[in-house]
């Protein structure tokens, strides 16, 4: 998957589109840009853990302490200290003792997906979310740089070749002219922006913030690590899983599809990758 940005597809040439494709899957918002082309390509997701709670684990820790032992709250924090919690953290989330991890929440900074992520990510109801406002910000050609909106080419259209690509990207330089149209005769500014966007596609880029705390993301990531999830929010899950396994090893140890730690709920519908799933996100630690 690659985010077109902002470059001009007409005169795009195979080499270009090759190059953009290739390098789709190694670069991370790298832009590619060979000399007399307009095609501006990054590649697609940005993701960024923003913020977490500070000592995640030991919070957990603390939280479930005070559940099983008589201590009160000015002794949880030594009591933490002396003993040891990777095991304890292990055996709470082994029990299901889930509201321990409630207490600690993740705030992500994402970038380079498309509003048709969006319109799934925003589905889990227990996530704050922040999203860039298409109400407040134009997508006219002269508002952008390039002279066209961002937007996310999918994968499979990409392995289509070349022509599939430049049809894409002419599909897209048609709505510009659209939307522009729309800005125009509505009058400019924030109230035709409004309604202007109403014939952007799923494709257009958007950008946002969204907390989750540590329950709720081992429940997104065992509907969204998973195969049958679709594939734009898979990869986005994949990210935000690494860098929370950064963040409270523990805690996320066995955080990922609902079939690394019991069958596969999609029935008749499974991938039947089990085995190669269980080893895929054996091998998602952090920093890789
Ligand atoms: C593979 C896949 C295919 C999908 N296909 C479709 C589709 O075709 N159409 C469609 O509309 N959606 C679809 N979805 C989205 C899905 O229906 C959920 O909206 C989304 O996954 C969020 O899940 P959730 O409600 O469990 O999570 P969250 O909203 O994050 O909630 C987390 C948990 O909190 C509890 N909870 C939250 N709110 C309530 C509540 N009001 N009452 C009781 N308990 C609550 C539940 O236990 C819930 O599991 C699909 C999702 C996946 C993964």
């Amino acid at each position: 998957m690659v985010t077109k940005t902002k470059g001009t597809t007409d005169k795009t040439n195979n080499r270009t589109l090759k190059t953009a494709y290739e390098s789709s899957n190694k670069i991370r918002r790298m832009p590619i840009r060979l000399e007399g082309e307009s095609y501006v390509a990054k590649a697609t997701l940005k993701v960024r853990l923003l913020q977490h709670t500070p000592e995640p684990e030991k919070l957990v820790a603390m939280a479930a302490r005070l559940c099983y032992s008589p201590s009160g709250i000015d002794d949880l924090a030594e009591d933490v200290i002396h003993s040891d919690q990777q095991q304890f953290i292990k055996k709470l989330m082994d029990m299901g003792h889930y509201t321990t991890i409630e207490h600690i929440s993740f705030t992500f900074g994402v970038e380079g997906v498309s509003r048709s992520l969006l319109a799934q990510l925003t589905r889990h109801r227990i996530a704050s979310f922040s999203v860039q406002s298409q109400r407040y910000v134009g997508e006219t050609r002269a508002q952008n740089k390039q002279g066209i909106f961002d937007y996310i080419i999918p994968e499979t259209i990409l392995q289509l070749g070349p022509e599939a690509v430049a049809e894409f990207e002419s599909q897209m330089t048609r709505i510009q002219a659209w939307y522009d149209g729309w800005v125009q005769k509505l009058g400019g500014g924030r109230v035709a922006y409004e309604d202007a966007r109403f014939v952007l596609p799923n494709a257009a880029e958007t950008k946002l913030v969204v907390t989750m705390n540590a329950r709720e993301l081992r429940h997104f990531f065992d509907l969204r690590c998973c195969n049958r999830a679709q594939w734009e929010i898979r990869n986005l899950a994949e990210q935000m899983l690494k860098l929370v396994k950064e963040a409270a090893p523990t805690i996320f140890r066995d955080a990922g599809p609902s079939c690394l730690s019991g069958p596969c709920p999609e029935g008749k519908l499974s991938c039947g990758k089990m085995p190669e799933v269980r080893k895929k996100f054996g091998m998602i630690k952090s920093g890789e």
